[in-house]
């Protein structure tokens, strides 16, 4: 298939998938419309890479489907001058959307081959000069680069890392975490003033295990 047929395809994503079921942020929409969501999939999966869906990507791990990555991004609000975390960087692909949007994405992945795959795409073929890859228990979050105005999980936690609570921006510095057991959760939306938070519970979902000191034991 042609690169205007996966063009055309991702439209129809953004549409059908994002638009009309509520997401409404532009910048959000307008960036999904701009990743290509292909480079990020196994080459066997290329021709399914816009559906509804997550999908395996080895290792035991997924790639995220697109509405959730709409709706956690959105959560984010995100406005251009921010320095963003993400904890699970997996395929890489929410980390392109983040990067399209924030000023600053540090992206940590536990499972080498796929950090070093992820920064490989991100970096060096798709040129984002504004992202950060390393491998490691994100649960500790990146003490040399916080406080970060964003933070992103995108494995499931049994509650919110205490210590990516302490490397948000006191300032008004946003979480979303899926959280839950290991085969439910909701996404929890907190925002930090100071040494209080706010915290919003909405979408249900089903995330892969965050696995470190502050998530599930491995093993
Ligand atoms: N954001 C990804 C989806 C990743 S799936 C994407 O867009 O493709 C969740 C990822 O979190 C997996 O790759 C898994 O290995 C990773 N993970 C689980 N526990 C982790 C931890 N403690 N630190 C960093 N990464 C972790």
């Amino acid at each position: 298939m042609m690169d205007s047929d996966r063009a055309a395809e991702r439209a129809y994503m953004v549409q059908a998938q994002l638009r009309d079921r509520g997401v409404k942020n532009a910048r959000v929409l307008a960036a999904m419309g701009r990743v290509p969501r292909e480079v990020f999939v196994p080459p066997e999966l290329t021709r399914r890479a816009y559906v509804d869906h997550a999908m395996a990507i080895g290792h035991q791990q997924t790639i995220s489907q697109p509405y959730m990555v709409a709706v956690m991004t959105e959560a984010l609000s995100l406005t251009g001058n921010e320095r963003v975390l993400e904890v699970g960087t997996g395929s890489g692909y929410q980390c392109a959307i983040l990067a399209e949007l924030a000023r600053e994405v540090y992206s940590i992945e536990r499972i080498p081959e796929l950090a070093v795959q992820a920064r490989d795409l991100l970096v060096e073929d798709l040129g984002y000069r504004n992202v950060h890859v390393r491998c490691g228990d994100g649960t500790l979050g990146w003490p040399e680069a916080a406080p970060f105005q964003a933070v992103i999980v995108t494995a499931a936690a049994p509650e919110p890392p205490p210590t990516l609570l302490e490397q948000l921006d006191p300032d008004g510095g946003r979480i979303v975490v899926p959280v839950g057991d290991q085969s439910l959760q909701y996404l929890v939306s907190m925002e930090r003033a100071g040494t209080s938070f706010t915290s919003r519970k909405t979408t249900a979902c089903r995330f892969v295990p965050l696995l470190g000191l502050e998530g599930w034991k491995e093993g």
